[in-house]
């Protein structure tokens, strides 16, 4: 089998070939049919975050090994099975849940794997889908996609889910009643546009890209602002008939949280999904007078999986839009999604 592998923090991707894992105990082995290039590989490729006054977040001291086949949405064919492996048989069409924990924390028993201290991330730190096979270490991770296109249901498992994990973080009135404001309009921005719909709200988008607005007016946003705008704020408002009251930022910038902390109205809540980095300045007194809320949302856990692809399944969302290139193009399609030059997914297909 194949991976495409960081070998170095920054380097092109580089193909290596590995005898074909056998799995153990509850393990399961899947080939890969999709696997998804998301914006946080960037940072895991260059190694690292900004937090803003010259200081680093390293991944390299967060206990990221290399080399390492990124890539954390993944669908997969089982191919085979640990002897302990049961629910799930050979030729399954799977999506896998790549927000591993260690399964034996108070974090981890109460479901959110996703926050666990001690992370084992398929694709983080452990070998993701930029490769022929993937290892599962259990089949509870693994969820069903029914008939939908392995390629169109790669991105559910982080920005889907990242997405719908925080605007379930809006209470159910608010949802219904005010304009979710969704700031990026990249692979984020669009899989909440679409979500947002899903769950009978409405989205305004917010982008500095003509194109990129463009996109999300075409998936149903009702009105698509541009952010660097000098009355950007006086456009949200008008879009959304007042202050905002609900509103995701998928790019956590400086400029695009300042926007955010500016157009909320009093009670409102800013929910930061973004890793883009840097650090903002917030008025403090204004944040208990105007009571508002600053959250942020890290992925999801499993149970918010598997009720986002059953809303998927049922409600026939549609796909963000999905570039398909063959897994050997990994490193380019990576390039390509630094320089910006990607409007919706970059999905990694085997070759035909
Ligand atoms: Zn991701
Ligand atoms: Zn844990």
């Amino acid at each position: 089998m194949r991976r495409y592998e960081v070998q170095e923090f920054g380097q092109p991707l580089a193909a290596h070939d590995y005898p074909v894992p056998a799995p153990v105990g509850a393990e399961v082995l899947l080939k890969v049919r999709a696997a998804g290039v998301c914006h946080s590989d960037l940072h895991i490729w260059e190694g690292g975050y900004d937090l803003g006054q010259g200081k680093r977040l390293s991944l390299k001291d967060r206990g990221i090994a290399l080399p390492l086949a990124m890539g954390h949405e993944t669908v997969g064919e089982v191919v085979a099975l640990g002897p302990e492996a049961d629910g799930v048989a050979v030729g399954d069409v799977r999506l896998v849940y790549p927000w591993i924990g260690c399964g034996e924390c108070a974090v981890c028993r109460a479901g959110n794997e996703n926050l666990c201290a001690s992370a084992r991330f398929l694709g983080v730190h452990r070998h993701g889908g930029y490769a022929d096979e993937i290892l599962v270490p259990h089949a509870r991770y693994l969820v069903d996609i029914g008939e939908m296109a392995p390629a169109e249901m790669a991105p559910y498992a982080c920005s889907g889910l990242t997405t719908y994990s925080a605007l379930r973080k809006i209470p159910a009135d608010v949802l219904a009643r005010e304009p979710v404001v969704i700031v990026g309009a990249g692979g984020l921005g669009l899989m909440a546009t679409n979500l947002v719909q899903v769950m009978g709200g409405r989205a305004i988008l917010v982008d500095i890209d003509p194109a990129k607005r463009e996109a999300g007016l075409a998936a149903g946003a009702i009105a698509a602002i541009d952010g660097s705008a000098e009355d950007a704020v006086k456009q949200l408002w008008t879009a959304a008939g007042g202050p905002i009251m609900a509103m995701l930022d998928c790019v956590g910038a400086p400029q695009t949280v300042s926007l955010g902390f500016q157009a909320l109205g009093k009670g409102g809540q800013l929910i930061i999904i973004g890793l883009f980095g840097g650090e903002a300045r917030l008025s403090i007194p204004l944040i208990p007078m105007r009571a508002i809320s600053i959250q942020g949302s890290y992925v999801g856990n499993l149970a918010e999986l598997k009720e986002l692809v059953a809303l998927v399944r049922a409600k026939h969302v549609h796909p963000i839009p999905i570039t398909r290139r063959p897994l050997a193009d990994a490193s380019a399609a990576l390039d390509d999604l630094h320089q910006g030059k990607v409007v919706g997914r970059t999905v990694l297909v085997p070759a035909v």
